[in-house]
């Protein structure tokens, strides 16, 4: 890094040596520094040409791969980048659409019709292709603007707008600037004690910070590469390993379950290209899944927390020679992290608490929305909604959570949202989405419904696919006679799993 810290997505790419390799990819020429960098800005260039700027939000809708990370980061050179989740529904995509007021959208021809249906008129539409000769073209399709210069982006610029689900139906705007993500993957590059050696394999969706951070960015800030295959494969992933060598991967525990149940047929890859190390991060890993990894891999396991209001990482457990600790998350890397009573005073050591954080990396706060402002942010301390305790070393563990989000294998949907689809269903009376503990997934989406006339399970599953992503369809709806109202009348949406006695 010559000595300067990166301050915008352009300078990160700046840092790597020109002619090593920085982005690989299945069936894709290796892309060098000096070719990223290149054709980062002739794309960002082509998207001025098309009318879009500084003030647009320009969404892409693509799978993972070589064309959504030149697409993504050109359209945060350009103007801000909306990566969205290809497997929503048309119903959702106007959603965020409407609520992030995009300009343009990025798409590969033919693919998510959904996407395309719910672009409003004016709307710049954008195929992204790659020809012949291997090289991304994007191509306007319908309404035109006068064409733009580039102008190139600042540290305080937003880079990239994504959306949290919290604890209301409404998810909220999380704009993320560049300097935010350029302290992010510098953080990340700190923990795992990145270096130009290093490759990652990016298995995370790109459209979710996680992925974006840790498995694209920091690689790369590192003066190291990272290999973008499609959307996670358990059938490909040894393959992968094995043509691309990475040195590491990031990834949820879901996905490290599902390997661990693969990883005895390839004892060969394992043995013949061993991992420095393996993140884990955005949901909880329990200890034995550690253990077994460790013993699989024959690598250390690094299990981390983050979230998107802190452009992904706050704490992480260090590489040896430093202590992992098993069940904690790590201590904060270029984040300060603290607990916080209810009243807003920070407590000592191993007293339980409010997970809150400090740093550069965190977002100076949600896009228009004062009220949500307000009860974040305390006196500069970004309040998470996780809570923990924090042991005199300095490591956290994740004890709870005060908000009634579900994650389920680190996708976090609000139950409220669910709640609403049902009760559109005319069948439908009351509703109550709540998370069930799962082995794999950490916890799983259930619901209760009342009915009002005759409604199948299944009928009911279909409605929710009909307005909501895979992810999001409760996996059980339980038909109730009344819902449990406990002795206050209130509906405790977090106890659901134990009074319905379900353990997943
Ligand atoms: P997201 O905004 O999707 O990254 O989700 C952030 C949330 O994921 C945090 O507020 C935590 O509730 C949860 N999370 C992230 N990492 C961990 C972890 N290592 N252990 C437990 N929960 C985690």
């Amino acid at each position: 890094m010559d000595g300067k810290t990166a301050l915008t997505l352009l300078d990160l790419l700046a840092d790597g040596t020109p002619e090593a390799p920085a982005l690989l990819a299945p069936d894709r020429d290796p892309m060098t520094f000096r070719e990223l960098r290149e054709r980062v800005l002739a794309l960002a260039e082509r998207l001025a040409s098309f009318g879009l700027g500084r003030e647009d939000r320009i969404a892409i809708v693509m799978e993972n791969g070589q064309e959504m990370v030149l697409s993504l980061l050109a359209a945060a050179v350009c103007g801000t980048a909306v990566p969205l989740n290809p497997r929503y529904r048309a119903e959702e995509f106007a959603f965020y659409y409407g609520d992030g007021n995009v300009q343009g959208m990025i798409a590969a021809p033919g693919t998510v019709p959904d996407a395309h249906a719910a672009a409003a008129p004016g709307t710049v539409v954008i195929h992204a292709a790659t020809d012949p000769s291997g090289i991304l073209r994007l191509e306007p399709s319908g309404t035109a603007r006068p064409p733009r210069a580039l102008a190139l982006p600042g540290p305080d610029d937003v880079a990239i707008l994504l959306h949290t689900s919290g604890t209301t139906k409404r998810p909220k705007r999380v704009p993320i600037r560049q300097r935010n993500l350029a302290a992010s993957a510098a953080n990340v590059v700190r923990a795992c004690a990145l270096t130009q050696e290093d490759r990652s394999l990016c298995v995370m969706p790109l459209f979710h910070i996680h992925g974006i951070v840790a498995s694209m960015l920091a690689p790369l800030a590192a003066g190291g590469s990272a290999v973008c295959p499609p959307a996670f494969d358990a059938l490909r992933f040894f393959g992968w390993v094995d043509a691309f060598r990475p040195t590491w991967y990031s990834a949820v525990p879901a996905i490290h379950q599902t390997l661990l149940s693969r990883a005895g047929r390839h004892a060969d890859v394992i043995r013949g290209n061993p991992f420095r190390f393996i993140r884990s991060c955005s949901a909880a890993l329990p200890p034995t899944v550690i253990g077994r990894m460790e013993e699989v891999f024959g690598a250390p396991v690094t299990e981390a927390y983050g979230m998107t209001e802190t452009t992904h990482q706050m704490t992480s457990n260090p590489l040896p020679p430093g202590v992992r600790k098993p069940g904690a998350v790590g201590y904060g890397f270029g984040v300060q992290v603290a607990i916080m009573d209810e009243a807003g005073a920070l407590l000592t050591s191993n007293a339980q608490g409010e997970v809150v954080v400090r740093g550069l990396n965190v977002v100076d706060g949600y896009e228009n929305n004062l009220e949500a402002n307000e009860a974040a942010f305390v006196r500069g301390w970004l309040r998470t909604g996780d809570q923990g305790t924090m042991d005199p070393d300095g490591y956290l563990s994740i004890t709870g959570r005060l908000s009634e989000r579900i994650n389920r294998g680190g996708e976090k949907i609000s139950p409220l949202e669910i709640d609403h689809v049902l009760l559109r269903h005319p069948a439908v009376a009351e509703a109550l989405a709540f998370a069930v503990p799962h082995r794999t997934l950490g916890e799983d989406v259930h619901a209760a419904v009342v009915l009002r006339s005759p409604a199948t399970e299944q009928a009911l599953r279909r409605h929710c696919s009909d307005f909501l992503v895979d992810f999001k369809v409760p996996r059980r709806i339980h038909i109730l006679e009344a819902l449990p109202y406990g002795g206050t009348g209130k509906l405790r949406r977090n106890a659901m799993a134990g009074t319905l006695k379900l353990a997943g």
